[in-house]
């Protein structure tokens, strides 16, 4: 029977399908397409309006950038290299023309404490190498432990730019295990890339998931539209939307995947975005200005890149989360009041717009991507298995060393649909 959601719930009949895919990021886009492939008739259903997720290009601000992935990372291996170039799409190597400074409270850092910094990042890839975790886990903050608490808050500091959280909630045997590689970059939009990969499936918008049943012999799939029944679902929101209980499952989910759920949280990388239009006061585009003050501060500024009129600043952990619990006005403040401190007051009158998607505090994302806890590095296996042999969860969070990542996110869309696949339809 064709599937229907159009119908208002109350009258809502048991409309059928063979695969419910829950969530169009990139997970969700590859499985969907690999059961097409196979053969197997897969509806996929969306919260947002849009497709692509946490790979979002937003042009709210007139000029495009990449709000949520930006890089496509590990590029030897990375499904994404194949993907643009089948689709026509340019990913040129990553150049940042105009050079990095670094700032301590507005004013440009002093050679010493640079250099002071530099060993610091040094540590964490030469503790790595002689760790013994064998025994137990550590978290990264006990990682740097005896480096003493100014050269370890620095050192941490920057995997608040790349986790997203603080140093004491990450896993150093997860941390250890991510794939490193090269960085390639999408001028087009990495978010635009993802959404265009969406053509010829059979996606249905605006259908947030409110309950997942599988105490019958079949899968029931609630939306504000109806309730879908298929043979199998695919999960893909992200982690943070499955600990928030935004997705209702009939009966709960087993132990094993909640206690999966546990070990992992969800990072606070935020990008805040503003429209800077009729001066460059002196900097070449493409320089990256980063405030290292304070942890309360830290902050990366992307000045003009591509020579756009965009100045896209971003922050992680705690920071990030404040920020995201101000609002939109506050971060502006606040982002503009730093940049008048580094480059002039003059600043503030070129300010013309915000964009601010901040992803801890969306409801369909509740985070940047996920990040597991000290001695929880099992859990992304474990979230991973299946439920009642028909409910898998996917997504990034499940990738592996993959995570965190759109390409690690596709690989397990992937994954999960080749368990699919081995059900009857
Ligand atoms: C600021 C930032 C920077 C990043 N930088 C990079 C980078 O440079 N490179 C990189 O590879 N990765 C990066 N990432 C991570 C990357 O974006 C994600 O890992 C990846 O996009 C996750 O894909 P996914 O399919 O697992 O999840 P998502 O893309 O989140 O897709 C899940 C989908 O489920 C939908 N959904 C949520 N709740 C419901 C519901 N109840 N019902 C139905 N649908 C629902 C969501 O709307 C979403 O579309 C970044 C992320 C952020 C936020």
């Amino acid at each position: 029977m064709a599937a229907s959601l159009a119908l208002p719930m109350h009258h809502a009949q048991a409309t059928e399908t063979d695969v419910i895919v829950i969530g169009a990021g990139a997970a969700g886009l590859a499985a969907a397409h690999d059961l097409k492939a196979a053969g197997r008739k897969a509806i996929v259903l969306e919260a947002r309006s849009r497709i692509g997720g946490r790979a979002f290009t937003d042009a709210s601000l007139g000029p495009a950038y990449d709000a949520g992935a930006m890089f496509i990372h590990w590029a030897e291996r990375n499904p994404w290299v194949q993907i643009a170039r089948d689709l026509g799409i340019e990913t040129p190597g990553e150049s940042w023309g105009g050079g990095f400074r670094v700032f301590a409270d507005g004013r440009p850092m002093t050679d010493a404490d640079r250099q002071k910094r530099r060993g610091a990042f040094g540590q964490i890839d030469r503790r790595l190498e002689t760790v013994d975790l064998t025994r137990r886990d550590l978290s990264v903050k006990e990682l740097l432990g005896d480096l003493g608490p100014d050269m370890s808050q620095i050192a941490s500091s920057g995997l608040l730019l790349s986790i997203g959280e603080e140093s004491d909630r990450i896993s150093t045997r997860d941390y250890q295990r991510l794939w490193a590689g090269d960085d390639l970059v999408v001028p087009s939009g990495y978010g635009n890339l993802v959404s265009r990969h969406g053509a010829g499936l059979d996606i249905r918008l605006n259908q947030p998931v409110s309950e997942i049943r599988w105490d019958g012999l079949d899968v029931a799939v609630t939306t504000p539209s109806g309730t879908l029944h298929a043979n199998a679902c695919i999960v893909t929101v992200p982690v943070g939307v499955l600990k928030a209980g935004a997705i209702r499952f009939t009966p709960a989910l087993p132990a094993r995947n909640r206690n999966a759920l546990d070990g992992l949280g969800m990072g606070a990388l935020t990008k805040i975005a503003l429209r800077v239009e009729g001066d460059r006061f002196g900097i070449i585009p493409g320089t990256s200005f980063l405030e290292a003050g304070s942890p309360s501060r830290l902050m990366n500024f992307d000045l003009f890149p591509d020579d756009k009129d965009l100045v896209i600043a971003y922050c992680g952990g705690d920071h990030a989360r404040e920020l995201s619990a101000a609002g939109t006005e506050a971060a502006r403040a606040h982002v503009t009041e730093l940049l008048a401190q580094m480059i002039g007051p003059n600043i503030r009158k070129a300010v013309t717009g915000i964009s601010f998607p901040a992803w801890w505090t969306d409801p369909f994302s509740r985070g940047s991507y996920s990040v597991c806890l000290p001695g929880r590095e099992a859990a992304r296996e474990r979230l991973a298995e299946p439920i009642g042999g028909r409910i898998f969860i996917a997504g990034e969070a499940t990738a592996g060393g993959g995570a965190m990542t759109v390409g690690g996110a596709t690989l397990a869309g992937r994954a999960a649909a080749a368990k699919v696949a081995r059900i009857k339809a």
